[in-house]
């Protein structure tokens, strides 16, 4: 009886969450529950700080309807970007409001373990100073990263392009922080945030590319993530375009990354040049802009645009003939680059080599939430974890305090 309660309380509060502020009549339909349900549920559940009544829609001369969507000040998130040229750390509230934001910069090949948990917890405590939110009304921190993250007990991550083997991401931070820890690849949660907000919304069959000095994919298959046996599915910018290529940073050759990736697309255009200048990761943005920016006078800058195109529209051909996709949503800072000025051209090159059938009947679009979309999808997943387990305050260390904090007594 408790679970079927607790999983009423998750079916009612999803659509509260994604599509609010909405009736009861229309959260009714969403969940599938009856009105009689549905009107304990939210009575409930606005009892505790869950949800709040925001107004009263018009119904044409019957009697005005409330109107629900969650609480923002029922609790606040965290989420963190591992990036491989900055950190960035966001608190959000209930509503995914933005609250305080802390950027350290790195400019490292290789990232050191402990030394990226030490940035992620400043920025952690940075952010909740900031806010002057109640620590104990964190509801969770989710972290997404560079790499492939196994979900055992405790969430480890293999970042085998960055140096990390096995890390303990969740364990550490945890330990430091006291706080609830998610932790998830980086295209996964930009993937999870487009399809709650942004360029993926309303589809159930979608590919979400991240592009940047890392190249992945959220692969959204029937309305779920897939994620294959040890949830590493979705690792496009490791699939080869070229037999006995260029070596990847990931050991192998021939890689997707090794050719549409931001370091990738730096280091050929110094080839073209002749020149030889390393780029550090820090300076890749800039020197991306400044190649896009060059093309229409140097005959280099054309020439690799042209070919990333070409390798582009050829990995996006593959993810159209395997998955079949309503849409691909192109991503992350160097898809956003590329797609405002290359996106037909993309879009045509990936036409040459998909099949005709499914090419048909896909969209290739730019993304829609710019540059912080991989953090507000790290502050995705405790949110998303809350709502599967309906609120229900047992299933949260902190809740049963903040409960009392809220209604006393
Ligand atoms: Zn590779």
């Amino acid at each position: 009886m408790r679970d079927l309660r607790k999983g009423n309380r998750s079916r009612a509060l999803w659509p509260v969450f994604l599509h609010g502020p909405l009736t009861r009549q229309e959260v009714g339909t969403l969940a599938g529950l009856s009105a009689a349900t549905i009107s304990n549920l939210m009575a409930a559940l606005a009892a505790e700080g869950v949800v709040v009544e925001v107004g009263l829609e018009d119904s044409n001369g019957g009697r005005p309807r409330g109107l629900l969507q969650v609480n923002p000040d029922y609790g606040y998130v965290i989420g963190v970007d591992v990036g491989e040229t900055a950190f960035l750390v966001e608190l959000f509230d209930f509503g995914l409001h933005l609250r305080a934001r802390h950027t350290s910069v790195t400019d490292m090949t290789v990232l050191d373990p402990d030394d990226a948990v030490s940035r992620i917890v400043k920025g952690i405590e940075s952010v909740i100073a900031e806010s002057g939110v109640d620590r104990r009304a964190v509801l969770g921190v989710g972290v997404a990263v560079p790499g492939l993250v196994e979900h055992g007990e405790d969430a480890v991550v293999y970042g085998q392009s960055v140096g990390w083997h096995a890390v303990p991401l969740e364990a550490m931070l945890r330990s430091r922080t006291g706080l609830p820890i998610l932790v998830d690849n980086g295209a996964k949660t930009l993937g999870q945030a487009e399809r709650w907000f942004g360029a993926a919304r309303g589809t159930d069959n979608a590919v979400i590319v991240l592009l940047g000095i890392g190249v992945g994919t959220c692969i959204i298959s029937n309305g779920e993530v897939y994620r294959g046996a040890t949830s590493s599915a979705g690792e496009w910018g490791h699939t080869t375009v070229v037999v006995g290529g260029r070596t990847c940073r990931c050991g192998a050759e021939g890689c997707l990354e090794a050719y549409v990736g931001a370091g990738a697309i730096a280091a050929r255009y110094e080839q073209l040049k002749r020149r030889r200048v390393a780029t550090s990761p820090g300076e890749l943005e800039g020197r991306i802009a400044a190649i896009i920016d060059a093309a229409g006078r140097d005959r280099a800058a054309a020439r690799v645009l042209d070919e990333t195109v070409t390798y582009l529209g050829t990995g996006i051909a593959d993810l159209v003939n395997l998955f079949n996709p309503e849409r691909v949503v192109v991503g992350g800072w160097l898809g956003n680059a590329l797609s405002d000025e290359l996106l037909p051209r993309i879009r045509a090159a990936a036409g040459r080599q998909a099949l005709r059938l499914p090419f048909s009947r896909v969209q290739i679009v730019k993304a829609d939430l710019g540059q912080d979309a991989v953090a507000l999808g790290g502050a995705t997943l405790p949110i998303a974890r809350l709502l599967t387990a309906g609120a229900v305050a047992d299933d949260h260390a902190g809740r049963r305090r903040i409960r009392s904090a809220v209604s006393p007594g």
